[in-house]
């Protein structure tokens, strides 16, 4: 029978999420990848258990990950259920609806009965009676965003979520979005961006937004799918994301160039005495607006590698130039 590590509490550091009173670790797992059903579920559990052991409280899920669409929520649901059960007061479970869930018209994007029943089939597969955040997945087009705005405020009035949030919003929609849901009389907790020392967007207007608001930053695919980390360094592994069927990372030009900025971004981060992963995470962790960091694993030894990313967060002006330097080149 799993029994948490009794010191887990004792380095990973809590940072406050927005004007909240919530915390997060520095360092979240998403069961985006490597959680489904296809996967051996002994991996999964012993990276969700792991986690929890090093201090790692936050867990992000969504209604599609898998594959199959909503095996990882079910297989987190077990381990949850096996062994997490008396520990569902030190847990903080996200999941999110917007993308294709289910044929029909009602199946993605954002409307009132969209986000209410994907919720629900979520909380089912989990076997939870609420969970901690409720994510809008992506903007809707065509949803009056006052709509889906209703929705997530209802999720919490219903009590099946405690608090809420939004992801893929630009700075305009997020701010919209943010506006309306204080109107209703609720704070948006949480953003969660794609953000890394690659992929700039949210610096666009997006931090700005969430600062002025009180909204915490979660930035998702920090490591860039892998490529911000001495994965790909020696070659493509076999156990790798990218040699695998993946979808959303593939060996093409772009990816080759990203691999070679990430080989001089080493570098630096050798010179900080940090790994390349490590720095990725730390450099993003340097703003107090990023509350937390979703990461992926294939292994537990990678939670452990980047969960020591807080013992430096500092970077000095040069650093900073150096690493805008090599990624932005
Ligand atoms: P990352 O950028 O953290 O990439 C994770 C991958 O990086 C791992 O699968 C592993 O690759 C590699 N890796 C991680 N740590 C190390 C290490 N220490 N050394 C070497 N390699 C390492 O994040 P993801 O793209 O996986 O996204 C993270 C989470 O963000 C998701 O699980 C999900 O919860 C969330 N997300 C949200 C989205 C949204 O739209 N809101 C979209 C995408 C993600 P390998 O598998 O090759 O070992």
């Amino acid at each position: 029978m799993y029994q948490a590590h009794s010191r887990r509490y004792d380095t990973m550091q809590y940072r406050r999420v927005g004007k909240s009173g919530i915390k997060l670790p520095s360092v979240s797992l998403g069961l985006w990848h490597n959680f489904g059903g296809v996967t051996l579920f002994e991996n999964s559990r012993e990276m969700v258990l792991g986690a929890f052991d090093l201090g790692i409280t936050h867990f992000d899920l969504a209604n599609n990950y898998g594959p199959p669409p909503g095996s990882a929520e079910e297989n987190f649901g077990r381990i949850l259920r096996n062994e997490l059960s008396s520990y569902r007061d030190e847990l903080i479970i996200s999941t999110k609806s917007g993308y294709h869930m289910w044929e029909g018209p009602y199946g993605e994007w954002g409307s009132r009965k969209q986000l209410l029943a994907s919720l629900d089939q979520s909380l089912r597969r989990m076997g939870l009676e609420y969970v901690d955040i409720f994510y809008h997945h992506r903007p809707d087009p065509d949803t009056p965003l006052e709509e889906t705005m209703g929705a997530l405020a209802h999720a919490v009035r219903s009590g099946k979520a405690l608090y809420v949030g939004l992801s893929n919003y630009n700075a305009e929609q997020a701010d919209r979005a943010i506006g309306i849901l204080k109107d209703m009389g609720i704070h948006c907790l949480i953003h969660q961006p794609r953000y890394n020392m690659l992929d700039r967007r949210p610096e666009k207007g997006l931090y700005d937004v969430l600062e002025k608001h009180g909204v915490g930053a979660i930035p998702f695919s920090p490591l860039a799918q892998g490529v911000l980390t001495g994965r790909y360094l020696n070659g493509i592994p076999e156990d790798s994301r990218v040699a695998g069927s993946s979808v959303f990372l593939k060996r093409d030009e772009r990816f080759d160039a990203s691999v070679e900025k990430s080989r001089k971004l080493n570098d630096i981060a050798q010179r900080r005495g940090q790994s390349l992963a490590q720095m990725a995470l730390a450099w993003l962790l340097r703003k107090p607006t990023t509350a937390s960091v979703i990461i992926g694993a294939s292994k537990l030894a990678q939670i452990q590698e980047c969960a020591q990313a807080q013992n430096n967060l500092v970077f000095s002006k040069e650093e900073l130039a150096d690493i805008d330097a090599i990624a932005l080149g």
